[in-house]
């Protein structure tokens, strides 16, 4: 998805990918936080000037991540769904391919702009997964063996047999996941309503007996630009179009973009020794999290070598708490973002770490701490070697985070891989593109 915007400083034309957290002007080199009110508001573009008065028709988009802990197996991918905001037998229930085919815009004040207010309230269930249990008959393949005789030899009967196997939702998570809404433009013309993008009758709609309550847009939906220096120091940040955290590379400081401004992060640099001595390297972000869980035993290290049944001989001092969840601060492949935390998480770093930011280059830090927050249940799913009984203990689990750290790993990298020496871990680089991409 893709939204045309005019530089606030130059006016010079710019285009935005639905991930930005960053406007940055190739014109004038401005950088800019883009911190909407509440959601991000688009609209599309009518067709032309219009002798009827246009009318904007809400949808609600939603995008993210999504990790379903079942019966059988931990399963993830991309949800992306648009739907009506509105009560109304109108409109088309989605909005199909189209804000994959057309570029949106901000929604921004204009004289005589109608917007139809949202009347159904974004509510996650409605991307949820809907039967939390599903009977599926398979087909199981057996081998049976018969004896001949007293003293015979045993003769092998295939045989098969149909079950009825259950699979059920314990678990169900969104992450790196987007709210917005979408306004279309409509018409009305001879009854009907038209759309205003293709200039066409709607589809199948009844004729428009009702006026439907709309509202004038107030101007309070504009989305704010902030500036990106520093709060302490006042220099340039270290940011990409897709960080939402800033790093300071003068004071030594990271900065989080929230809606009332910048906020200081705890960050720190891990200091590795196999990684420090080979180059090429980056250093890609970790959150370091720990928590109070409750409705699974978790509180210390000890803990997680039962949980996981690690082939580890437990020392006393892992008794004692805390005890740390590793997840990546960036967006990646699911499946390699649930195998990289399981692999951080059980390395337990605690080695040597200091208070500066390094001179090699730093991936962005794209996963705002709540989202990898959101994705902590599901590595207790993965970390936990009895499915059996982890699996129906996750939806009793609360987690209630203590104290977060912003960590930089320094990673080696070949040519296709970025590998991590200490933790012993690594994965594909196409992974870091994929998930800059979501
Ligand atoms: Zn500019
Ligand atoms: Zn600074």
């Amino acid at each position: 998805m893709q939204i045309e915007h005019r530089c606030p400083q130059c006016d010079g034309p710019i285009i935005l990918d639905e991930t930005d957290r960053l406007l940055i002007c190739s014109f004038c080199k401005t950088k800019l936080c883009i911190q909407p009110k509440d959601y991000l508001r688009y609209c599309f573009a009518p067709c032309g000037p219009l002798l009827e008065e246009v009318l904007f028709v809400p949808y609600w988009r939603f995008r993210g991540i999504r990790f379903l802990c079942k019966t059988s197996r931990i399963e993830d991918g991309i949800v992306d769904k648009t739907f009506l905001a509105i009560d109304s037998k109108h409109f088309a229930p989605t909005l199909g391919i189209r804000p994959q085919s057309l570029k949106l815009r901000f929604v921004q004040t204009a004289e005589n702009t109608r917007f139809i207010a949202p009347k159904i309230s974004f509510d996650r269930a409605s991307v949820e997964t809907k039967n939390d249990v599903v009977y599926e008959i398979v087909t199981v393949h057996e081998t049976r063996f018969i004896r001949r005789g007293t003293q015979g030899d045993y003769d092998e009967v295939p045989e098969t047999r149909r079950e009825l196997k259950e699979d059920r939702v314990y678990h169900e998570a969104f992450m790196a996941d987007t709210t917005s809404l979408i306004y279309t433009p409509v018409f009305v013309r001879n009854g009907r309503f038209f759309d205003a993008i293709l200039n066409e009758p709607l589809y199948g709609g009844p004729a428009v007996h009702e006026s439907l309550p709309y509202e004038v847009f107030s101007g309070n939906w504009e989305v704010d630009f902030l500036p990106t220096l520093c709060p302490d120091c006042g220099w340039d940040t270290i940011a990409e179009k897709d960080s939402c955290v800033l790093l300071c590379k003068t004071c030594n400081s990271a900065w989080e973009s929230r809606p009332q401004g910048l906020k200081r992060v705890g960050f720190a640099t891990a200091i590795s020794g196999k990684a420090a001595k080979s180059s090429p390297r980056q250093y890609l972000p970790f959150w370091r999290i720990q928590a109070d869980v409750e409705g699974i035993k978790l509180g210390c290290y000890a803990d997680l070598v039962r949980l996981g049944n690690l082939p580890k001989v437990i020392q006393p001092h892992w008794e004692e708490p805390p005890f740390s969840f590793w997840t990546p601060a960036f967006r990646m492949t699911p499946s390699v973002f649930r195998r990289l935390s399981k692999q951080f998480t059980i390395a337990g770093f605690s080695g040597e770490m200091d208070d500066r930011i390094p001179d090699a280059p730093i991936h962005p830090v794209n996963l705002p701490l709540e989202d990898a927050v959101d994705s902590l249940v599901t590595i207790i799913a993965d970390l936990g070697i009895n499915k059996k009984k982890v699996l129906p203990a996750l939806p009793h689990i609360k987690m209630k985070v203590r104290e977060a750290l912003l960590v930089l790993f320094p990673f080696t990298e070949t040519d296709h891989e970025c590998v991590q020496p200490d933790i012993k871990c690594g994965f594909m680089k196409n992974a870091l593109q994929w998930g800059r991409n979501i």
